[in-house]
C-alpha cells in the first residue's frame, strides 16, 4: 500500500479519535472550557439533571433539606414550562438552576443554529421564573461539538461536567447504585487525609445524578433518592460539604 495513504488514513483515524474524545469525555476541553471538578476536596457538588419531575423532585427537595444540602438542578426547558411551581420551589429552597436545553437532544449532531435555539428556549423558560438568567449549562449526555460551549458562552454560561456518573437512570436496584457512588467516599478519605498532612490542595467531586428523565415526565427515580438517603449522612461524616456548582468554584479550600 502507498505509504502516504497509510499515513493519511492513520491521521484521519487519529483526528476522529480526538474528536470523539472531545465530544464525549466529561473532562475533555478540546471543544471549549468546562468545569470538571470542585476547587476543594472538602466540597462535593451534587447535581441533578433532566427535571423538573413531579414524581421525584419534591421528595428530593425534602431529602436535601433534611440533610442541609444545596444542589444544582440542570433543567429541561419543556419540563420547566410544564412544572413552573416545582422550579419556584427549588429556588425557594436555596438551590441553583442550570440550563440543560429545551428538549435534550444529542448536540453533537446538531448545527450551530439548532444548538442556539435549544439553549435559548431553555434559557428563556428558566429566566422567566428566576427573574434573572441562569449562569450554568450542562450539555445533554455530556455531548459537545465545536459550537456547543461557544453557544453557551454567548448566553453568558459557564459549562459544568462531572467527575462521577453512576448511571442512576438504569433500571437497577438501589443496592446496585449505592456501591457505584462509593468513589466519592474513597476520594474524600484519600484527599482529606492528604490535605490534613500537607499544603497540597486537592480538588473535589461533581456528582451527576438524575431527578427526571429526558424521555418522559414522571419517571421513577426512587432509587436515586434511596442511594442519597444512604450516602448523604456518610459523606457528611467524612467531612464533605454539599455545595452548588457556583460555590464549587468560588473560594479557596477551607
Ligand atoms: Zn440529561
Amino acid at each position: 500500500m502507498n505509504p502516504w495513504l497509510i499515513a493519511t488514513s492513520t491521521a484521519v483515524a487519529a483526528a476522529a479519535g480526538i474528536a470523539a474524545y472531545g465530544a464525549v469525555h466529561p473532562r475533555a476541553q478540546i471543544f471549549g472550557l468546562t468545569v470538571t471538578r470542585t476547587d476543594s476536596s472538602r466540597k462535593l457538588a451534587l447535581t441533578f439533571d433532566d427535571g423538573p419531575n413531579p414524581a421525584i423532585t419534591p421528595q428530593l427537595l425534602d431529602l436535601l433539606d433534611r440533610h442541609h444540602a444545596r444542589a444544582t438542578f440542570f433543567l429541561i426547558g419543556r419540563y420547566v414550562r410544564e412544572c413552573p411551581d416545582i422550579v419556584k420551589e427549588t429556588i425557594a429552597r436555596g438551590h441553583l438552576l442550570g440550563n440543560h436545553t429545551e428538549t435534550h437532544p444529542n448536540l453533537f449532531r446538531r448545527s450551530r443554529k439548532e444548538i442556539r435555539i435549544e439553549l435559548r428556549l431553555c434559557h428563556d423558560a428558566i429566566s422567566h421564573i428566576l427573574g434573572s438568567p441562569p449562569k450554568w449549562f450542562r450539555p445533554p449526555f455530556g455531548m459537545r461539538n465545536p459550537w456547543v460551549i461557544p453557544a453557551a458562552r454567548e448566553l453568558g454560561y459557564r459549562s459544568a461536567m462531572w467527575t462521577l456518573l453512576p448511571g442512576d437512570w438504569l433500571e437497577k436496584p438501589a443496592e446496585w447504585l449505592i456501591p457505584r457512588m462509593q468513589p466519592i467516599a474513597d476520594h474524600a478519605q484519600r484527599n482529606l487525609a492528604i490535605a490534613g498532612n500537607s499544603a497540597t490542595k486537592a480538588t473535589g467531586d461533581i456528582l451527576c445524578l438524575h431527578d427526571g428523565s429526558h424521555q418522559k415526565i414522571n419517571a421513577d427515580r426512587s432509587r436515586t433518592l434511596a442511594a442519597l438517603e444512604h450516602w448523604l449522612p456518610r459523606w457528611r461524616d467524612l467531612g464533605l460539604e454539599f455545595v452548588t456548582i457556583d460555590q464549587a468554584v468560588s473560594t479557596p479550600a477551607p
